[in-house]
């Protein structure tokens, strides 16, 4: 388990569940998959099975081990929402993230359907964020199969970006992540897909996060949009206090309204770019 993660939007990654399979055009140049062969090739016993659906019931606890608070994402490695991934360890999973209230957990699937169907049997206290990814139109239905998930928080990770998304269905929708592909077989993404994005966002009021342009070399690439960074996040709630990151919380009348029981947000810093996780 990553104890600090790069990743632009969260702090730490847990992985009670590694490996996966392909699912639509956003994974056709998985980290996940790189890693997990190149660790297998390591010797690393987590994956001894390499991208292979593994159950990881050793690492179920951790979380609850880590005392001071922080943003969590859940299955950097895997999509905790795979069929291959027993519905009793699923829920297993989030008895752990319920019971570890410190923290905020984001749960990011490209298989929200599978959420939506489990939804009555889990239970979804308001530190628990459901996510989505959406890499081009032809995926927006899985942001209406996501609204079915009762979490305080639902966020869309448009990345790796892939198209455009001219009529982005935001309704229900707290938070959009955008970020392009990286690697050595990065597929570009246009500038004006992303402002396009960006100014629904803005017009809604909804918190945009502009994770990085992508590339061969995404460091140099940078996240820089349109003469700025953009790190919108969803107000943390509360006790949740998490330091090391910055937490920009766009003016939201509907968020203002819809996290008055959550209190403010921390000021925190963005931390270093060494790695990229395209879910
Ligand atoms: S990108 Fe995500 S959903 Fe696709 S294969 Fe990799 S881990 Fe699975």
């Amino acid at each position: 388990m990553a104890q600090t993660s790069s990743i632009e939007w969260t702090q730490s990654t847990w992985n009670p569940v590694t490996g996966c399979t392909k699912i639509s055009a956003g994974c056709a140049h998985c980290y996940a998959e790189r890693m997990a062969k190149r660790l297998k090739a390591m010797g690393q016993p987590r994956y001894r099975n390499g991208f292979r659906v593994t159950l990881q019931p050793d690492a179920l606890e951790t979380p609850l081990r880590w005392k001071r608070p922080r943003m969590i994402f859940v299955n950097s490695m895997s999509d905790l929402f795979h069929k291959d991934v027993p519905a009793g360890f699923i829920a297993d999973c989030f008895a752990v993230m319920q019971e570890a209230s410190q923290h905020i957990f984001q749960v990011l699937t490209k298989r929200p359907e599978r959420a939506a169907e489990m939804a009555g049997d889990l239970p979804w206290p308001k530190n628990i964020w459901m996510g989505t990814t959406v890499e081009n139109a032809n995926y927006t239905c899985r942001i209406q199969t996501l609204l079915r998930t009762p979490a305080s928080v639902r966020f869309l990770s448009l990345e790796p970006l892939l198209g455009p998304i001219p009529r982005l269905p935001l309704r229900g929708i707290h938070w959009v992540i955008v970020g392009g592909e990286s690697g050595p077989a990065a597929r570009p993404m246009k500038s004006n897909w992303v402002l396009q994005i960006r100014d629904r966002c803005l017009e809604r009021d909804v918190p945009f996060f502009f994770k990085q342009w992508g590339g061969v070399n995404r460091k140099k690439a940078g996240r820089i949009l349109d003469g700025r960074t953009w790190s919108g996040t969803p107000s943390l709630g509360g006790e949740l206090q998490v330091e090391d990151k910055e937490v920009v919380v766009q003016s939201a009348p509907y968020y203002q309204r819809r996290f008055e029981l959550f209190g403010t947000a921390e000021a925190v810093q963005p931390t270093a770019a060494k790695q990229t996780l395209e879910h």
